[in-house]
């Protein structure tokens, strides 16, 4: 079992998720069997409980964690599908730790950060690698935060553990640009590695983050300051996509690299072929594929314009699954799906439809998608929003709390219950048509207390949710207190809503649909986070294709 840690240096926002990424995506690419890791120093236990605005959006795996963004780009790269524990914090950590301690376990020992705190980091990244080649393993934070220390001194340790052979640090770090100079600055850089060498780790691969490329000069000169080979000095420019970054990397020599330094073509042979003599000194990776599906986002053919109608548009993190999501969709209709913002609050006032008017006049709605979110804010300008999609016959997806504002829309304007809402935002409406279930009502703990997870649900034939998915049973992630009240399933289908998915009981509502519209489909789960760029989700698919017809 091999190890890659990737250390970030300097500043935050560095990419070091999708260099992570991009290396993992190479090794898959040579057929070797990865595991991916990110490590997050807060306390908190998972990311459930953050605030959009503190770490954007919260990332859902199929067993229910809630997990770093990281994830999702890890689970889009290399096209797995993670686990919560794949998500380590400090929380985690120190939950584990101190549970012990509690029931006795260290046997009177004083229980120190060393090695306690220490074994528990490596006994988790252990248990990971198992049944893998290569797991690797991003620290998340700046090297020279106090909160990452621990993690540090754990996969220092590491290398003692499991030998030499099998572990290996990348260090990604910015290469700053100074305009008035003309040049590439190495200083930040070294401090970093300088850093990163106090505490006892030399780095074997640097990736320098830059806006231009670096040269001869400038690698030459990190390879000395830094002591890493000079081929080991791998230039990251900004890419014109995040998917262009594995081809990017893959050119700079970063995946025979690895293959070098990890020793992985004993891997290889053991794998594939002990008694063939004839096997091949480096593995070719198989990109072709992903080559043509960068091609594609950088070239497309058509354009279309989707307009999001969410609470927090300022802060693009908020929505990264579902923005992916749109560009894989985008990228297999040869199309590049420009993104409209639209402020949910914007629409919360009488004039919303000549401000959506004004908008389509201005060809920037050729659809509207209303994501998940909490809260009462906003929430208005999104019912308002599916109002104008459904009377247009504008192309609409809704995810989640867009699925409870769809159906709180069509109680309201289609079966006159006029004062129907959610008992989230309006706990004594008369028409509690979106509500809590009985197991949600007297919950003590937010945390990790939702409806979390992959479920399935079962899909009516002759609908549109039914063609788009191909199949019968579909398992979508779910994050949610609320649920569409069983109550008012009967009213809102008699009047003509489609509830074209539920769960397998025949209880909750998963997917409903129109049909007397072009494409209009909502669901409770979140599409969003399965979506893979050579696998589209179909939810996404069926909106761009449907958008392309306008032009
Ligand atoms: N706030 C809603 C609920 O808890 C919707 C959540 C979401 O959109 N993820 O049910």
């Amino acid at each position: 079992m091999k190890y890659i840690f990737i250390t970030g240096g300097v500043v935050s926002s560095l990419g070091k998720g999708i260099t992570a990424s991009s290396i993992g995506r190479l090794l898959k690419a040579r057929d070797f069997k990865i595991n991916m890791v990110k490590i997050d120093p807060y306390l908190q236990i998972d990311a459930g409980t953050m605030s959009p605005y503190e770490h954007g959006e919260v990332f859902v795996t199929d067993d229910g964690g809630e997990t770093d963004l990281d994830l999702g780009n890890y689970e889009r790269f290399i096209d797995v599908s993670l686990r919560a524990d794949n998500n380590i914090t400090t929380g985690k950590i120190y939950k584990t730790v101190l549970e012990k301690e509690r029931r006795g376990d260290y046997l009177g020992k004083t229980v120190q950060v060393i090695p306690h705190i220490t074994d528990e980091i490596k006994r988790r990244i252990k248990n990971l690698g198992e049944n893998y080649d290569i797991t690797i393993v991003e620290i998340g934070g700046t090297v020279g935060d106090i909160e990452s220390l621990p993690f540090l001194e754990a996969i220092r340790q590491f290398k003692k553990d499991v030998g030499k052979d099998n572990v290996l640090y990348v260090h990604v770090s910015l290469l700053p640009y100074i305009k008035t100079a003309g040049e590439v600055k190495t200083k930040p850089t070294q401090h970093s590695i300088k850093e990163l060498r106090g505490i006892g780790i030399q780095p074997d691969i640097l990736v320098g983050r830059t806006e231009v490329p670096i040269g001869e000069k400038i690698r030459e000169k990190l390879a000395l300051f830094c002591d890493v080979e000079k081929d080991a000095v791998i230039e990251a420019r900004d890419a014109k996509t995040i998917y262009e970054v594995p081809l990017n990397l893959e050119k700079e020599g970063i995946g025979n690299l690895i293959v070098e330094k990890l020793k992985l073509m004993e891997i290889y042979h053991k794998k594939y072929d002990d008694s063939n003599k004839n096997i091949k000194e480096t593995i070719k990776p198989d990109l072709s594929q992903w080559r043509s599906m960068v091609d594609r986002i950088i070239n497309p053919l058509n354009e279309v314009n989707i307009a999001i109608i969410g609470k927090y548009v300022i802060l693009r993190d908020a929505y990264m699954s579902i923005i992916e999501a749109l560009v894989h969709a985008g990228a297999k209709n040869d199309t590049k799906v420009n993104i409209k913002w639209i402020g949910s609050e914007e629409l919360d006032t009488k004039n919303y439809n000549e401000i959506l008017d004004n908008y389509r006049e201005n060809e920037v709605l050729d659809g509207i998608l209303v994501p998940g979110g909490f809260g009462e804010r906003g929430v208005n300008g999104k019912i308002n929003a599916i109002k104008y999609a459904r009377e247009n016959k504008i192309p609409f997806l809704g995810i989640c709390l867009g699925m409870q504002c769809a159906v709180i829309e069509y109680a309201r304007n289609v079966c006159n219950l006029k004062e129907a809402h959610s008992t989230e935002f309006h706990e004594d409406t008369p028409h509690p048509v979106v509500d809590l279930l009985p197991d949600q009502v007297n919950l003590k703990e937010k945390g990790g207390t939702m409806r979390l997870g992959a479920y399935p649900a079962i899909l009516k034939e002759d609908t549109l949710a039914y063609s788009l998915y191909g199949s019968k049973k579909v398992y979508e992630r779910h994050r949610h207190r609320y649920e569409v009240n069983p109550k008012y399933h009967n009213i809102l289908e008699s009047n003509g809503l489609i509830i074209s998915g539920f769960s397998p009981d025949g209880k909750l509502a998963e997917l409903i649909e129109l049909s007397d519209h072009p494409y209009f489909i909502a669901t409770q789960g979140h599409p969003e986070f399965k979506s893979r760029p050579n696998k589209p989700h179909p939810l996404f698919d069926g909106l761009v294709k449907e958008a392309l017809k306008k032009n």
